[in-house]
């Protein structure tokens, strides 16, 4: 049976590394380009298309989300004849934000 050799130390692991992939801690970082977050609203609203490049107002189409169902799952348990409630109610569901001159998908609400 052949002796454990202790685990190297850093001196010596860093030895091995291959010359340049050590940390430079002074090295610039990669460039991230800086994209402004557009914010939607549950409701349609004013924007300027990033596709069309045209002010429009956009057009919400509502999808039920997974807090959509968790509520409907709650109310059939504590009154059933409310648990489709969630689905009719729009603030209960995501907004998808589409462009009403090109219909580009624009970006969706989650609430
Ligand atoms: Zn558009």
């Amino acid at each position: 049976m052949a002796e454990r050799t202790p685990p190297p130390t850093y001196d010596e692991a860093m030895k091995f590394a291959k010359p340049g992939s050590a940390p430079h801690p002074s090295q610039a970082q990669p460039q991230v380009q800086v994209v402004l977050e557009q914010t939607f609203s549950p409701f349609p609203q004013r924007m300027i298309c990033p596709s069309c490049h045209a002010e429009v107002e956009t057009r919400v189409k509502y999808r039920p989300n997974t807090n959509t169902h968790l509520i409907a799952l709650l109310l059939c348990f504590l009154f059933w004849p409310c648990a489709l409630y969630p689905y009719c109610i729009d603030t209960c569901q995501d907004a998808m934000h589409y462009c009403s001159s090109c219909g580009a998908y624009l970006g969706t609400y989650t609430n």
